[in-house]
């Protein structure tokens, strides 16, 4: 008999509608595979695992059905929700511009759960946000990685993240590749990579004013 003794994290996604929630989630194979729909919130909840140096772990990823776009969601979504992510896409600058929004919208009912702020569709060329602009998670002590939900460029980043701060181990690493993904439809030259990735770091350099909210 195997009993279940597996640390599992609910985990919010939220951010506005056609970021790229949706093709996130479903890039994990057994989480897509395994997902359960729960009717009365609209949700679908996708179990992902994965292996780390300290055991097994398991994220509950909650997406949306696709009432975002509607507006606001319903404290049921975020109830007893652990961990967080918010997405935009850096090709639609007002949906970097409505990250404060779904920021309290998850601190009211969440009190400070580790929260990661994800850029996705940076494979796209004409950028709308760029990287210099990326400043609301260094006041809010979130954590920010650039993503290519379709190129699978930092998928698991997140998880790794979120991982080492809900166990308590900065160090903790996943213990494989993440196995298990769909393979990428759109693929990033190295250029381009390293590209993003200097632009990044050149950003996070850069002092924060004090009074500065610019959108
Ligand atoms: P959601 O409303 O946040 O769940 O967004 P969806 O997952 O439904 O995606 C919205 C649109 O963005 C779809 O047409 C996706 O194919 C597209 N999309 C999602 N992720 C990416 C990405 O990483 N790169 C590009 N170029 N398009 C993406
Ligand atoms: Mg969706």
């Amino acid at each position: 008999m195997e009993t279940s003794m597996i640390p599992t994290f609910k985990l919010i996604v939220v951010g506005d509608g056609g970021v790229g929630k949706t093709t996130f989630v479903k890039r994990h194979l057994t989480g897509e595979f395994e997902k359960k729909y729960i009717a009365t919130i609209g949700a679908e909840v996708h179990p992902m695992k994965f292996y780390t140096t300290r055991g097994t772990i398991q994220f509950n990823v909650w997406d949306t059905a696709g009432q975002e776009i509607h507006g606001r969601l319903r404290d049921g979504y975020y109830i007893q929700g652990q961990c967080a992510i918010i997405m935009f896409d850096v090709t639609s600058r007002i949906t970097y511009r409505n990250v404060p929004d779904w920021y309290r919208d998850l601190s009211r009912v969440c009190e400070n759960i580790p929260m990661v702020l994800c850029g996705n569709k940076v494979d796209v060329k004409d950028r709308k946000v760029p990287a210099k602009l990326i400043k609301f998670h260094r006041k809010h002590n979130l954590q920010y990685y650039d993503m290519s939900a379709k190129s699978n460029y930092n998928f698991e980043k997140p998880f790794l993240w979120l991982a080492r701060q809900l166990v308590g181990d900065p160090q903790l690493q996943f213990a494989m590749e993440c196995v298990g993904l769909l393979p990428p439809v759109i693929t990033i030259d190295k250029e381009k990579l390293a590209q993003l990735e200097k632009e990044m770091a050149e950003a996070q350099n850069v002092t924060l004013p004090d009074d500065d909210d610019d959108f």
